[in-house]
């Protein structure tokens, strides 16, 4: 078959992926940072677009400590494991996690157009996970034969990294589903590589002839570049609700002041912010994690400056609980 390569397949393909050569891009010298040592799994992955937003010379540059490999992603932490959140343990069939009642996540891929350090699926087995054509089949079957379930989640990796014809495939079959109510998509791509968002991919959202609701992954005010706003501006004139998710990041956005901008940018996109979580405590992240009496400040910082419309939900997740636990 004679695939076109498109704009967004060629800029993820040109994304960086090695640590010197970003660096050098941006005026830092790589021998200055302590950085990771020899390391093969979860590579650097950064589009060009993303790296556009960074600070050049600025080595605590907050996008860029999302996703700069460093040598303190070896220190142990207790407590800090593999899964934990207990996803393995809720895998229903082959690609969905079937934790919370009405609610299903269906991984579309494992991959990912950025590779963020904080993030816990970091240490996932992806190829398990991975949905195969047949592998599909059964998962529609699980979503079929359960009229409980109103509302279907692609995520992944990054459910927006699927190629037109597989997503398309799967979004028409969904659409195909009587009972479900919405389908939910959790997606970084429309912040790190907006050129994802085509008129065609718009078109498919819309075919399902279900509500869509879009939830973007932004953590600090800087990723919210002009070309992002233009397509948010985009999914909203086709009526796909946008909401926001961020993850509190020590030393990236763990400041009111900052939440705060944070919200305020992503109101005049025509986004709502919606959670915003504690770090999961996956191997290699525990630099990131920001306390809980910090974190109840810095949301209480946003209650005293914003209309409550506006403050996200501080949310942890917590293997076999039956939601996400609100931390208040
Ligand atoms: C976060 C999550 C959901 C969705 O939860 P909401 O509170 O509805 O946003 C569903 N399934 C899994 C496994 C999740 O991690
Ligand atoms: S799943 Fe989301 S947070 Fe994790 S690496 Fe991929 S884009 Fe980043």
């Amino acid at each position: 078959m004679d695939y076109k390569i498109t704009r967004w397949q060629q800029e993820l393909a040109e994304a960086f992926s090695d640590v010197e050569t970003l660096c050098r891009h941006l005026q830092i010298d790589p021998e200055s940072l302590p950085l990771l040592p020899n390391f093969k799994s979860f590579p650097l992955r950064v589009p060009r677009g993303f790296v556009d937003c960074m600070e050049p010379g600025n080595p605590d540059d907050p996008l860029l400590k999302q996703v700069l490999p460093l040598r303190e992603e070896l220190r142990h932490y207790p407590g800090y494991k593999h899964d934990p959140v207990g996803d393995l343990n809720a895998v229903a069939t082959p690609g969905v996690i079937h934790k919370y009642r009405g609610r299903v996540l269906l991984v579309a891929t494992g991959a990912c157009a950025v590779h963020c350090r904080y993030c816990f699926r970091r240490n996932f087995p992806y190829g398990e996970l991975q949905l195969s054509i047949q592998k599909l089949q059964q998962a529609f079957a699980y979503i079929e034969s359960r009229p409980e379930i109103s509302e279907v989640i692609l995520s992944g990796g990054d459910p927006l990294l699927v190629n037109d014809d597989k997503l398309g495939h799967l979004l028409a079959r969904l659409g195909g589903i009587a009972h479900l109510k919405r389908i939910r998509v959790h997606s970084r791509v429309p912040v790190v590589l907006p050129s994802r968002i085509t008129p065609l991919l718009m078109d498919k959202l819309l075919e399902t002839g279900k509500p869509i609701v879009l939830v973007l992954h932004a953590n600090h005010p800087k990723e919210l570049s002009a070309e992002v706003g233009s397509i948010c501006a985009q999914l909203r004139q086709h009526g796909i609700t946008l909401l926001n998710q961020s993850v509190l990041l020590k030393g990236i956005n763990d400041d009111g002041e900052t939440l705060c901008r944070l919200s305020e940018q992503l109101f005049a996109h025509g986004v709502l912010p919606y959670y915003l979580h504690l770090l999961d405590h996956a191997s290699g992240t525990g630099h990131f994690a920001v306390d809980e009496a910090r974190a109840k400040q810095i949301v209480q910082h946003m209650h005293c400056n914003l209309p409550g419309y506006l403050v996200p939900k501080l949310v942890e997740e917590q293997a076999g609980a039956a939601h996400k636990l609100p931390v208040c």
